[in-house]
Parts: C-alpha cells; sequence; structure tokens
C-alpha cells in the first residue's frame, strides 16, 4: 500500500482502471466560498492518489478527462458533497455514480451510524481515524497524518461496495438504490444552484 502525493493533476501514466474511488477535502462545507484542496482516487488495490489543487487552480486534463468519462464508474463516500465540489471546479461528473452512505442507509436499517468509520469497523474491522478531518487542508505541506487520513477515505471504497451490494441485494433495495445513484449528479447540481435546504417532494 501506498500513498502518492501529485500537484495539480494526476501523472500521465496513470490508469486507475473502470472503477475509481473518489473524495475530496476542502476549506469547508459552501462549494461557492470554500475552494477544493485535495482530491484522492483509489482503484481499490491499497494505493492512494493525491492530488492537490493549487488556490490559483492549474488546469487538470488528466483529472478532468477522468471525472468526464462516462466509462468510469466513481466511488464516494457522501457522494453529494463531492459532486458539488468536483463540479463546481471541473464540471459536470459523468458515469456511474456509486455512494456507500446512502447504500447504508438504504440497507443498514438497524442503526443510524452511517460514517465511513462507522461502515468501515462493521463490515471490514478495518479502523480508521477521523481526527485530521477538519484540518487546515489549504496548507502549503500537507503532513503525514494529513496525507494518511486523506488516502483511508479512499482505499476502503471498492470493498464497502461489495458487501454493501450484497445487502441491498438481500434486502431488495438494489434497484432503489440505483436510481437514488442515477440521481445524485442533480441533486449535486441543486445544491449548487440554491436549492440545498429545499425538499422539492415535500408537500
Ligand atoms: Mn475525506
Amino acid at each position: 500500500m501506498a500513498v502518492f502525493l501529485h500537484h495539480h493533476d494526476l501523472p500521465d501514466d496513470l490508469d486507475l482502471g473502470t472503477s475509481v474511488a473518489i473524495d475530496t477535502e476542502t476549506m469547508g462545507l459552501n462549494p461557492h466560498r470554500d475552494r477544493l484542496c485535495l482530491v484522492q482516487l483509489s482503484d481499490g488495490n491499497g494505493d492512494a492518489h493525491l492530488v492537490k489543487i493549487a488556490r490559483d487552480r492549474q488546469p487538470a486534463p488528466r483529472l478532468q478527462a477522468l471525472l468526464g468519462d462516462p466509462a468510469v464508474t466513481k466511488l464516494f463516500h457522501f457522494a453529494r458533497f463531492d459532486l458539488a465540489s468536483l463540479s463546481y471546479s471541473f464540471g459536470p461528473v459523468a458515469g456511474p455514480v456509486y455512494c456507500t452512505k446512502i447504500a447504508s442507509k438504504l440497507c443498514r436499517t438497524y442503526t443510524d451510524r452511517h460514517g465511513l468509520k462507522d461502515l468501515c469497523h462493521e463490515l471490514l474491522s478495518v479502523e480508521i481515524s477521523k481526527q485530521q478531518q477538519s484540518s487546515d487542508w489549504g496548507a502549503e505541506t500537507l503532513s503525514r497524518a494529513q496525507q494518511d487520513y486523506a488516502a483511508s477515505d479512499v482505499l476502503y471504497l471498492h470493498r464497502l461496495r461489495e458487501k454493501l451490494d450484497m445487502m441491498l441485494a438481500r434486502e431488495g433495495r438494489a434497484e432503489m438504490a440505483a436510481a437514488c445513484f442515477a440521481f445524485l449528479m442533480t441533486r449535486a447540481t441543486m445544491d449548487l444552484t440554491g436549492f440545498e435546504d429545499l425538499d422539492i417532494f415535500h408537500h
């Protein structure tokens, strides 16, 4: 297992395959105010690639191509936020989306604990730390602890998907989950358009 730190864009000799786990770290929760600082990616085979995004963002043609590739499935935990922050900076994200948080909410109805830490603990017996979650991701130099934390947010999503897919199938909710995933890019766009706190399905 290795963590690779890149600047501005992915390297050009990297092939992450057709199913990529992605996470983002930002200066905060408002994409209009808080810039994107880091994009983490993993193909699920134990390595994580971190792309540091500078305050004066440089062109990132390879990262953008991956995000826009309709043949690449994107795995997230809480895709709604990552899709908003990524599409705000790089344009719409294409291809199938999978969200482990939504999958968990649809099949693990026996608990209200749907954090990544909770899922890794229960489904994989892996303990991850959330200590660096609210650290300064805009810093010039990211600490070892920050890099390891950022990597841990993408390293387990493929394995979690396998477990959650089995549970979704068992509970007869795979189709409902797929429909929710298909709506996620629209949900993220609505967040960016000013509909973030409005439930349009509510009476
Ligand atoms: Mn994260």
